[in-house]
């Protein structure tokens, strides 16, 4: 559809704002339930993340084989991945494949930013501006927004004075980027840094890596997929696809289930040790049930890596510059291709701007905090997003009586189960704070996510009602997530979980702890209880008795035996 079509389109059901993995699957579960839809996306195409972050050594890290769709027979038996962890090129010819095969693109427009979207009480719609000053209004708004899509402001004053050329991860241009020859500075040392910096090193005359914190990475031990592999996978995808959406992460895979201490220092390292040749993170990170939760257990896997560090950089001082002293996966565990090898190279230098903090930048570099500058002709900006809430925060959203979505959230951002937020009605955000998403294969949680809107929208319209949580539901909601946060090691380290990357963000944990077979339970629950907290009612009876149904009252799942199990 042309841009003027939608200009005359008197009548919208459903708007939704973002063409990545999220929006792409609302456009087509929309027009499938019979709704007249239009996708708005900033982007000049779909794709979303693997649309814009085209940085060297960009690729997934939740293998590909289900970092993708499952909704769709044919676009499963016909789309055949190459890599164990697809590359962002293969991503994004991936969403364009799909978009193509449902034939998406005519429901989206495309360089369109919404930055504003205003509640009518009166005639209960939302009236969407972009930034081209159009205006549409629509009955339900989904926010498809991402959360990894807003990257943080960078805060180094000067920038505008350097000489050289400046690049961001998350803004990565689409010519090829050529640093041959070339000195160059990455800042950051998170999940984007870590597969760009093997690759920017192999080009560079000199690369500086200014790290403040360190990452834990794993090696990817990416490969080529066999045809006998993906075979095999075809043959149990059902299996497969089905027991993941019931797992903590989204991802079939089987552990011990055990703590720690079940097992002799022999036992335990020779387990990390085959997860670590398997290239898993996820895996890794719950090779045992309690390194979430118990620092103690969490030591031991903090041990095994620190141990591979030192291996590979044998200098004594680097290497302990580049071990991580927070727990393992209280941050984002990492995945690379050469990354700690690639500090034996002459041309790299680890900068550690934790002692020598970043002052200014000016003509010719970065000058450090010593005075020091690092002369250098490009500056890669890993810096990271400000995540979960950013891009959603960075649009004038006004529900009920005037509420401002940004000011509503100052504090903490109250909402029901990262799906609904009090005071904005038939507004729906997916993956949301307080949803599984940010732990998880997303795909699973954005595919469960939607498929609950979309059946919450069919009830909507069958019982002709509005749909609106409260805050009593939101309230209990988060009582709930607290509980179960406040028993793992995520809340305990400074990282995007909590806010503590964008200065100012206040602290609070933003993802649901619970698991993603956790939370579709507890959903299937509320849906079950005359969809408990998506009316305006403050019985919180559905509510309560859908988590209780699932967890105990000290935050223990009762389905914690199937979460391991095949
Ligand atoms: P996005 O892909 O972020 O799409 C949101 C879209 O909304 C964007 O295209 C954006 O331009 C658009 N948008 C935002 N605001 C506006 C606005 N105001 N107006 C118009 N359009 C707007 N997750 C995993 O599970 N496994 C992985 O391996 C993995 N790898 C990742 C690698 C990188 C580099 C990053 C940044 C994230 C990764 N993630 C991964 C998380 C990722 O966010 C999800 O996997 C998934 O791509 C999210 O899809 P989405 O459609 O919800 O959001
Ligand atoms: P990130 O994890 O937030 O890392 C940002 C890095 O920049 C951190 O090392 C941070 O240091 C540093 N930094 C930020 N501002 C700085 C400053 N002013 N001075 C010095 N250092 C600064 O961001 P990301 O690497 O883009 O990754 C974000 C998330 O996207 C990941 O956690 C992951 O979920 C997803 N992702 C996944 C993959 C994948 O493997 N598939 C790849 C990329 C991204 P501090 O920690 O000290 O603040």
């Amino acid at each position: 559809m042309s841009n003027e079509e939608h200009e005359t389109t008197p009548q919208i059901d459903v708007i939704v704002v973002g063409a990545g993995f999220s929006g792409l699957y609302a456009v087509y579960r929309a027009r499938k339930a019979g709704f007249s839809v239009l996708g708005l996306e900033v982007g000049s195409d779909v794709g979303g993340v693997w649309f814009w972050n085209k940085y060297p050594g960009a690729r997934c890290d939740v293998e590909s084989l289900e970092y993708s769709y499952s909704f769709d027979e044919e676009i499963q038996k016909e789309w055949v991945w190459t890599e164990r962890f697809a590359s962002q090129p293969e991503l994004q010819r991936y969403l364009s494949f799909v978009a193509d095969k449902l034939d998406l693109r005519r429901s989206f427009e495309f360089e369109r930013r919404v930055v504003s979207t205003i509640w009518d009480e009166v005639a209960q719609r939302w009236t969407v501006t972009d930034d081209q000053g159009i205006q549409r209004t629509a009955k339900y708004l989904i926010m498809a927004t991402g959360i990894l899509s807003a990257p943080k402001p960078h805060g180094i004053t000067g920038l505008e004075d350097f000489n050289g050329e400046v690049f961001h991860t998350a803004t990565w241009p689409d010519y090829d980027v050529d640093f041959t020859g070339k000195r160059v500075a990455v800042i950051g040392t998170g999940s984007s840094a870590v597969q760009a910096i093997p690759l920017i090193a192999e080009g560079a005359d000199r690369l500086y890596v200014l790290q403040r914190t360190p990452s834990f990475s794993l090696p990817a031990q990416n490969r080529a997929l066999r045809q006998d592999e993906i075979a095999a996978f075809e043959a149990k995808r059902h299996e497969v696809r089905a027991r993941a959406r019931y797992k903590p992460g989204g991802i079939d895979f089987v552990t011990t289930g055990q703590p720690v201490e079940n097992f002799s220092p022999e036992e335990r390292d020779a387990l990390y040790e085959e997860v670590w040749q398997e290239g898993a993170p996820f895996k890794f990170q719950s090779t045992f049930s309690d390194l979430r939760t118990s620092a103690q257990a969490n030591k031991t896997a903090m041990d095994f890596v620190a141990n591979k560090i030192r291996e590979t950089i044998t200098d004594p001082v680097l290497a302990e510059k580049l071990t991580p002293t927070y727990p393992i996966s209280a941050r984002r565990l990492c995945l690379d291709t050469n990354y700690y090898a690639t500090y034996l190279r002459e041309n790299v230098e680890l900068v550690d701007v934790k002692e020598r903090p970043i002052k200014r930048a000016v003509a010719q570099g970065l000058e450090l905090s010593d005075g020091s500058v690092l002369d250098v002709e490009a500056v890669v900006l890993a810096t990271g997003f400000d995540a979960i809430t950013g891009a959603l925060r960075r649009i004038n959203i006004v529900g009920t009586h005037g509420r401002v979505l940004a000011d509503y959230w100052a504090d903490a951002p109250h909402n029901f189960v990262g799906l609904l937020v009090a005071g904005f009605p038939n507004l729906f955000t997916v993956t949301g704070p307080s949803s599984p998403g940010a732990l998880s294969n997303m795909v699973v949680s954005i595919e469960q996510h939607i498929d609950l809107i979309f059946t919450t929208l069919e009830m909507a319209q069958r019982d002709g009602v509005v749909v609106e949580t409260t805050e009593a539901a939101q309230d209990a909601w988060a009582r709930h997530g607290e509980l179960l946060a406040n028993r793992t090691l995520f809340v305990t380290t400074d990282s995007w979980y909590v806010g503590a990357n964008v200065p100012g963000k206040p602290r609070v944990f933003l993802p649901y702890a619970g698991g993603v077979g956790n939370y579709r339970r507890i959903c299937d629950g509320l849906v079950e209880n005359g969809f408990a907290g998506f009316h305006a009612d403050d019985d919180l009876s559905g509510v309560n008795a859908a988590i209780d149904a699932v967890f105990d009252a000290e935050g223990k799942s009762k389905f914690a035996h199937t979460a391991t199990t095949k």
